[in-house]
């Protein structure tokens, strides 16, 4: 609703609702034990709001109840001299016709002390209207500060009104007496189940009922006996067919009034498509998105089932997992499921060590945690300061034998990374596998690579007890042309010579690296 269209329904009922006749003494009634007794603490005289005698007592005590003596009422005691005497408040409604609409005015009496008239007085403001077909409306005297409602009384300003669209209902304060048949007669609510409604819900009463028989989907649902649905007549009130108003086909009319199903009872029903009770009911207080993810990953009630709970961070889990296997994989892996947790460290740490999973043994293992605690130490040594360490001396070690000629180069892994790199490159294990026997100095990796595009992997290979104990393409392919062949050949006559001219080397100095001293 445009702001313009709110001052002009505004200035309407302005003009058409006056107050009504007996509106001053229903206020008075309303505010009649909003009294003080004033005590004057230096004078030590008595001054009763409620009749307006003055009277000395020494047994008056100020914050306490005392008996005006003469008109016999029990009425809180403030001290003249304290130099703020709390005002009362109290909201009230006020039912009325507008045109074929009734609506409802919400206003706030405050009730202070007047020092000058030495009476109490009335202040009302008028702060919220609701408005059935419309919504609630509030002025803008009311405002909220930390969630605290708080109503500002001016006299002459004159108001401009905003949509309120949060859960406060304003309809429960006490109502100017009015009769129900003849408010409705003539109006649009005439012949809705009004009085109905609110028997059955006992909670609600007519100015609520009123909001929500504003929609013409309000009689239809409750004449299909689909009560709890009434409250979202706003919601469903679209015409046409009942697939068109509910999303359904009518094949499912009778669950919905067995079950006498709510609007988000509806929802979940419409993500189902499926008259099973029970399901909506363990989904009802759940998150609805969260629901429809698991629902469309087709793990929903596994996944209920495992006494996980739905909640954001699981959820954020499972979206971390599904990159690794789609979910629905997890309604035949409960481990994986019972330990959400464990499970997507697990595949987190294998792509870290580049393990490239393919199998089913390795994505669902059996032995899960087992296996996430192996990973997590071995994670652990390579992060560490001195296997980094000792794979740069490996490198310097046999980086003698590296050799190139006009189209390749091989050299030895540099470094932790550039293992896992070659592995993820190539899609093998040597990232994994090779590390540790490589630092240990147990076997040698190469890696060949062509000279024009020095960073993309092509040929990893090892160097064990006097050969080449594997070599391998990109894809564990071993199609070796009669070129690769052939490079490998010269190098391996590269490495003979480089060994042979170290032996006749006169002195030999073997270094014995202390990790611990170098990197400390
Ligand atoms: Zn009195």
């Amino acid at each position: 609703m445009k702001q313009e269209d709110i001052d002009i329904m505004m200035q309407k009922i302005d003009k058409k609702c006056k107050l009504p006749k007996y509106w001053n003494n229903f206020i008075d009634k309303q505010t009649q034990n909003f009294r003080y007794i004033i005590k004057d603490v230096k004078q030590k005289e008595c001054y009763c709001t409620n009749c307006h005698h003055s009277f000395y007592d020494t047994k008056v005590r100020i914050s306490d109840y005392f008996k005006c003596p003469n008109c016999k009422k029990e009425i809180y005691v403030v001290s003249k001299n304290s130099n703020y005497i709390r005002s009362f408040k109290k909201s009230v409604n006020l039912v009325q016709r507008v045109n074929k609409n009734i609506i409802t005015r919400v206003f706030e009496i405050e009730t202070f002390y007047n020092s000058d008239t030495k009476m109490m007085e009335n202040d009302i403001e008028e702060y919220c209207r609701i408005i059935p077909g419309k919504g609630k409306f509030l002025s803008d005297a009311v405002w909220f500060s930390l969630g605290y409602m708080r109503i500002y009384h001016y006299s002459s300003k004159e108001m401009s009104w905003r949509k309120y669209d949060g859960c406060r209902f304003f309809s429960d304060y006490t109502t100017y007496p009015f009769n129900q048949n003849k408010m409705v007669k003539g109006t649009k609510f005439q012949y809705a189940p009004i009085k109905e409604f609110t028997k059955k819900f006992w909670r609600y009463n007519f100015i609520d009922a009123v909001e929500l028989a504003a929609y013409e989907s309000f009689e239809l649902l409750w004449n299909m006996k689909l009560y709890n649905l009434c409250f979202s007549s706003k919601k469903l009130n679209r015409n046409g067919s009942f697939y068109k108003r509910f999303g359904l086909s009518k094949n499912y009319l009778k669950f919905m009034q067995d079950n006498n199903i709510d609007y988000r009872e509806l929802k979940l029903l419409k993500l189902f498509q499926k008259e099973d009770y029970e399901l909506i009911e363990k989904c009802y207080r759940l998150n609805f998105r969260d629901v429809k993810f698991l629902y469309d990953n087709k793990i929903l009630v596994s996944f209920l089932e495992s006494g996980n709970s739905v909640y954001a961070g699981n959820i954020k889990l499972l979206k971390e997992i599904s990159e690794f296997i789609p979910l629905h994989k997890l309604n035949s892996y409960p481990k994986g499921l019972q330990k959400l947790n464990i499970y997507r460290d697990y595949l987190v740490m294998s792509k870290k060590l580049a393990l490239n999973y393919k199998s089913k043994k390795d994505l669902f293992p059996r032995n899960l945690v087992s296996r996430h605690d192996k990973m997590q130490t071995k994670i652990k040594i390579e992060e560490d300061k001195n296997t980094q360490f000792a794979a740069y001396l490996r490198f310097l070690e046999l980086s003698k034998y590296i050799y190139e000629d006009d189209k390749y180069m091989i050299f030895p892994a540099p470094s932790i990374d550039s293992l896992k790199d070659e592995g993820n490159q190539q899609g093998n294990c040597v990232g994994n596998m090779y590390l540790t026997p490589y630092i240990q100095g147990k076997t040698e990796i190469f890696f060949i690579r062509k000279l024009n595009n020095l960073s993309k992997s092509f040929i990893t290979l090892e160097f064990k007890d006097g050969r080449v104990q594997q070599k391998e393409l990109p894809h564990h392919s071993k199609n070796f042309t009669k070129e690769h062949e052939e490079y490998i050949q010269k190098w391996l006559g590269y490495r003979q010579f480089v060994d042979k001219r170290e032996k006749y080397k006169t002195k030999t100095k073997i270094i014995k690296y202390d990790l611990e001293k170098m990197v400390a």
